[in-house]
């Protein structure tokens, strides 16, 4: 509900008092319109806000998705300090065994915003601030905005009491801040749901240009590139971020247990197929047509060469009903093999 209570006005960012120093926070920043508000709001208040953005395997704000790629632009329009952490590795082992389990994709949200919560724990206490402001805004997301996932994620990063979502902040139990007087409860918000009604009057109001449509860009969140990532990490015991890099381009076809072949769609990732490529892939093209470059991994990359090669033939300019040659390309070494294209129903059952 929106409430009428908030204090709308261009902030002053250097009008708070400037004999006392401003207490600091740390906001969780995605680049979203929801966290640039509790920014603001934070601001109006006259704390000192640090911004603390986290990229993952799968969101590194330049995919052009619109949930972070302009990040940095958004800290310098809010004026403040912005950190960067990239939760790589510890990202892909969570996402092995996600405590709390995924959500309708492959989408640990639970755990996600656990570790991003950590990471701006961190942050405050290396630079002393007094708590963590997130854009959360309660019942906006089903797995991780609803009241007990938002106080699970608070007890699984250590900061019970310690998060303020100010959006959403007095239909939520009373946070430390507002208990010790820090921050005033009656200027938070009750904003509840998916409708952004609300945030776009403040974001108007704040002076917020240009505010980032909803939806965010998390893969993981996408029913197609959530059966791939599961078919991964079904697949193989330590995915890899290049094999990750690779679950966001092209058609996947899971070959056996153990083996995958990727067709790219484009010249674009014809070339990131190429750049991605390890010494224990093969790399396979039409010779004499315009086609994709494919890229199969695995154990039995091998043995699935002229399969693999009449699929690729297929997706090419190649004529359907005859023989064509296919370059096999493995590191340094080349072949060449002839093969027909494959029929669609044989190829079809593969497709992950
Ligand atoms: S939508 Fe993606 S980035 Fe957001 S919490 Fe869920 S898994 Fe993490």
């Amino acid at each position: 509900m929106y409430d009428a209570k908030f204090v709308y006005t261009k902030i002053p960012l250097f009008a708070v008092s400037e004999q006392k120093e401003k207490k600091k926070v740390v906001a969780l920043l995605s680049g979203g319109l929801d966290s640039q508000l509790a920014v603001r709001m934070m601001q109006e208040q006259g704390f000192d806000v640090s911004a603390v953005a986290i990229k993952t395997p799968f969101c590194d704000f330049d995919c052009g998705r619109g949930c972070g790629f302009e990040i940095r632009e958004r800290a310098d329009d809010l004026s403040v300090n912005l950190k960067t952490v990239y939760l790589g590795d510890e990202y892909i082992e969570m996402l092995k065994n996600p405590k709390h389990g995924i959500g309708a994709g492959f989408n640990p949200c639970v755990d996600c915003r656990t570790m991003m919560f950590e990471a701006a724990k961190k942050h405050m206490e290396e630079i002393g601030a007094e708590f963590i402001v997130s854009g959360e805004v309660l019942g906006q997301r089903p797995m991780s905005q609803h009241a007990p996932s938002l106080k699970l994620i608070e007890k699984e990063s250590g900061l019970e009491g310690k998060i303020v979502r100010p959006l959403s902040a007095r239909l939520l139990p009373e946070t430390i801040p507002e208990k010790e007087g820090l921050i005033k409860r009656e200027n938070l918000g009750m904003i509840r749901g998916r409708t952004r009604r609300n945030q776009l009057d403040m974001a108007e109001k704040y002076g917020i240009e240009n505010p980032p449509n909803a939806g965010g860009g998390c893969l993981l969140t996408e029913p197609v590139f959530g059966i791939k990532a599961k078919d991964l990490f079904e697949h193989v015991k330590d995915p890899t971020i290049n094999d990750i890099d690779l679950l966001k381009i092209g058609r996947h076809f899971r070959l056996d247990e153990e083996t995958k072949l990727v067709v790219g769609r484009n010249k674009d990732e014809n070339e990131m197929i190429k750049a991605i490529a390890l010494p224990n892939d093969i790399l396979l093209e039409a010779k004499d047509h315009f086609g994709p470059t494919s890229i199969l991994r695995g154990k039995n990359a091998k043995e699935h060469t002229k399969f693999a090669s009449s699929i690729t033939l297929r997706y090419s300019d190649a004529p359907k009903n005859q023989e064509e040659i296919v370059l096999i390309i493995n590191g340094d070494n080349s072949k060449e093999i002839s093969v027909k294209s494959v029929e669609e129903e044989d190829y079809n059952k593969f497709r992950i």
